[in-house]
């Protein structure tokens, strides 16, 4: 499968922002800027828990999906706090964020917790985007490669080929995270590629499989950068924080995208 058949993804993570009201604004302000590019382009927002069923009600006719910025892999029970799958899609989000950087340091997100959600998330019917990424440290002692194909292997172990196409998959180097600085569209390309290889590997009865999966970008993605970022072959659209809560350039962003979405479908 060819790039062209892979969805372009523009997911805005809204992190612990936005009371109810702001929420229905922005969310209002998106459907319109929007309008009706759901042909090309997935467009997926992720408020706050306190905001999701404004969402379910404010997108209700609108081609943008929701989901959550976390969950846990329980179904129910004594988990105080915590927020499951079930209830995710009893309130018709359709996509989960798991192993974002903020929550592996902050939360005490691993390795070993991020598989569990992946497969809650699947079992449940929702999209995973899985969050993967370098620590600056880690970049500095040319670690990246070893890091992120460890944090991939780790996400997608025990799922079965059908369950791993499924998945999304978002790069994210922790230090281009919500700092302003971005990493250079190739270098991000090649992550992003060995991802690939990764994903090829672990399907290897039926490597054509992962060429289906999007893999994004995620770090300080704004107006500015979205074209240049999304010409990259590898990079099928974007994780976006800051920029995703103004919607003047979220819409800048889904614009660049969608002109990279019709450019692919051309070529193909
Ligand atoms: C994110 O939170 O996933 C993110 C990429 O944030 P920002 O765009 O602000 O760097």
């Amino acid at each position: 499968m060819s790039k062209a058949n892979r969805k372009t993804i523009i997911a805005g993570n809204w992190k612990m922002n936005k009371l109810r009201g702001e929420a229905r604004e922005l969310l209002d302000a998106v459907v319109k800027a929007v309008g009706d590019q759901k042909n090309l382009l997935e467009i997926v927002v992720f408020p706050p828990y306190t905001s999701l069923d404004v969402a379910a009600t404010s997108l209700k006719d609108s081609p943008v999906k929701f989901g959550a910025q976390n969950m846990d892999n329980h179904d129910s029970g004594a988990y105080t706090g915590e927020v499951s799958a079930k209830m995710l899609t009893d309130i018709g989000a359709t996509y989960v964020i798991i192993g974002h950087s903020e929550r592996r340091m902050y939360f005490a997100e691993t390795n070993q917790t991020v598989p569990l959600k992946v497969k809650a998330a699947l079992d449940n019917g929702l999209v995973p985007v899985v969050c993967v990424g370098e620590l600056l440290d880690e970049r500095e002692n040319n670690l990246t490669d070893p890091v992120v194909k460890r944090q991939v292997g780790a996400a997608l172990t025990g799922l079965t080929p059908e369950e791993l196409s499924k998945v999304v998959i978002a790069y994210e180097p922790v230090w281009a995270i919500g700092t302003g600085k971005v990493c250079e569209s190739p270098e991000a390309a090649r992550v992003i590629g060995l991802i690939r290889v990764t994903l090829k590997q672990f399907l290897d009865k039926q490597p054509e499989l992962s060429d289906s999966i999007p893999i994004l970008y995620g770090g300080s993605m704004n107006a500015k950068n979205a074209d240049e970022l999304l010409a990259q072959e590898e990079i099928d659209g974007g994780l976006i924080g800051g920029a995703s809560l103004k919607v003047e350039d979220f819409h800048a962003i889904i614009q660049s995208a969608s002109k990279r979405a019709r450019l692919s479908a051309a070529r193909s």
